[in-house]
């Protein structure tokens, strides 16, 4: 199969959390038939909810609408490198790919800080792309930040 970028999507996903005034990240998953099962981006102000991030939106989404825990053969889109919280959901829901953009040398758990998936205790280990569309996602950061100021 030919491999098909969620990225646009998730940008979206992340300009619609920077008009929201929330931190502009967003999260495309995608289930095995090659369609997009959920997106979203970070809801964590309007939801009062510091564990709203883009990627636990769509994980619980779609765990809602499966009625499972688990979901193999899912791949992740997101904006920006998750964090450790949401790197732990990741293998915690068996998603086989992990793509993301922008590398997070703030908070980051994937190639940096906890590096959560090269701990023994993760129980399993997504395939890692990094840099997909990463200057775009890192370019919509710095402007709602510099915008904050
Ligand atoms: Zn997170």
């Amino acid at each position: 199969m030919e491999f098909t970028s969620f990225m646009d999507q998730a940008l979206e996903e992340a300009r619609a959390a920077a008009a929201r005034g929330e931190v502009p990240v967003g999260a495309v998953l995608v289930g095995p038939d090659g369609a997009i099962v959920a997106r979203a981006g970070n809801r964590t102000r309007e939801l009062s909810d510091p564990s709203a991030h883009a990627e636990m939106l769509v994980i619980r989404e779609a765990c809602a609408a499966t009625g499972s825990e688990r979901l193999p053969d899912h791949d992740l889109y997101v904006t920006l490198e998750p964090c450790p919280m949401c790197a732990a959901v990741i293998g915690a829901a068996r998603l086989r790919r992990l793509y993301y953009g922008a590398s997070d040398p703030k908070s980051g758990g994937v190639a940096q800080g906890p590096r959560v998936f090269a701990h023994p205790q993760c129980h399993h280990v997504p395939e890692v792309y990094d840099g997909i569309a990463g200057a775009a996602s890192e370019a919509l950061l710095k402007e709602f930040f510099a915008a904050r100021r």
